[in-house]
């Protein structure tokens, strides 16, 4: 995490900023049919201030879901943290602290939380706002709402408890999808970590964490390949077929283990079966039939694909690096004899 450079940095946070939005985007809309309903029961009750201010609020959520389309995030985030502030004032001035409208504060939490990460100063700001505002508007709590009188005791009523009911709301369903916005995060995160991005297969990483806690039942072997001659595959007939016959390899590779062990792509041209409740024998039975499937990939693709294989069964107690050293040296070994041959480790 510390060897990240500052550049990595600021496009992980990029990145983070992004998916965040994405993953808001839904409350963004609702806060905005929210406030084209608030302007329009506004408009049936005469209350002037505030159907000024509601449209220039359902103006900011417009101008805050092209700014999310267009990537600029902090904008958004400003202009939404902004509005709710502006809002809460305005409406609990004109209706009284009863009205509750200071519930919607609450919701420029997770906004603050997730926009201004690198802006330490407007986080700031909007944090002390949203307390200031809280603050103020409890303590002088009595003197609000000289514009209620205009408005039927039930109707203030009804505009507290739906207030009530839809900020929370509003508020555990930004909790929902921050949630689901952060697994979302460490999924991604998981896949490219342990996935190779041309083949698909597991990561040295992941397979090299695999052998640390390997299945005390049942033999477990390894195999390791190498194509053969790849360098020359590459030179006459280009990277692109070069990539294209890595990934055909991978292919074999899962059909191959299926759900009986992990494919990894160890590197450049080689790859590693890790095979659970696999003796020897049956690993090198697996070897030959990848051996035979590269005969059809190289007919498919009009020249010769083949590779050098080495299996090893893992002693006990023997460790990922010892049986890699075992299967290297095999490997070698065939690659001296002629290679297209899987060979036995000792
Ligand atoms: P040998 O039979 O002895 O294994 O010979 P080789 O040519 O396969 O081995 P060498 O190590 O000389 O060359 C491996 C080549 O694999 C060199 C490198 O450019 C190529 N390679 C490594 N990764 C990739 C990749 O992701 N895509 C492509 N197209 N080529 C790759
Ligand atoms: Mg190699
Ligand atoms: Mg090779």
């Amino acid at each position: 995490m510390d060897s990240l450079s500052d550049t990595d940095r600021a496009y992980v946070l990029q990145h983070a900023t992004k998916q965040f939005w994405k993953h808001i985007v839904p409350i963004v809309v609702m806060a905005f049919i929210i406030h084209v309903l608030l302007l329009v029961a506004f408009a049936a009750l005469g209350v002037v201030p505030l159907l000024v201010g509601n449209s220039f609020s359902v103006l900011a959520y417009l101008f805050c879901l092209k700014a999310i389309r267009q990537g600029s995030f902090e904008m958004a985030g400003l202009v939404m943290s902004v509005e709710i502030i502006l809002h809460a004032i305005l409406a609990t001035w004109v209706l009284g602290w009863a009205s509750n409208f200071y519930f919607y504060l609450f919701c420029v939490v997770p906004i603050i939380a997730f926009s201004f990460q690198a802006a330490p100063v407007k986080r700031g700001l909007l944090s002390s706002s949203i307390v200031l505002v809280a603050l103020v508007g409890f303590a002088w709590r009595d003197s609000w709402g000289q514009g209620a009188a205009a408005l039927s005791s039930v109707s203030l009523e009804a505009f507290g408890m739906v207030n009530v009911v839809i900020a929370i709301g509003l508020l555990l369903q930004a909790t929902t999808l921050s949630e689901r916005y952060a697994l979302a995060m460490q999924l991604h995160l998981f896949h490219s970590a342990n996935r190779d991005s041309l083949t698909n297969l597991y990561t040295r990483r992941r397979v090299t964490q695999a052998a640390r806690h390997l299945p005390s039942q049942g033999a477990v072997s390894l195999l390791l390949l190498d194509i053969d001659h790849f360098k020359q595959i590459n030179d006459r007939h280009g990277h692109e077929i070069g990539d294209r016959v890595l990934q055909q390899v991978a292919k074999v590779l899962e059909e191959t283990i299926g759900e009986r062990g992990m494919a990894a792509r160890w590197g450049g041209e080689e790859f590693v079966l890790l095979m659970f409740d696999t003796p020897l024998a049956q690993a090198k039975e697996a070897a030959e039939h990848i051996r035979k499937h590269l005969r059809r990939i190289s007919a498919e693709l009009d020249f010769s694909v083949t590779a050098t294989f080495a299996v090893a069964e893992f002693g006990d107690r023997e460790a990922l690096a010892r049986v890699l050293q075992r299967v290297d040296q095999a490997l070698y070994q065939g690659k001296l004899q002629g290679r297209d041959r899987v060979m036995l480790a000792r």
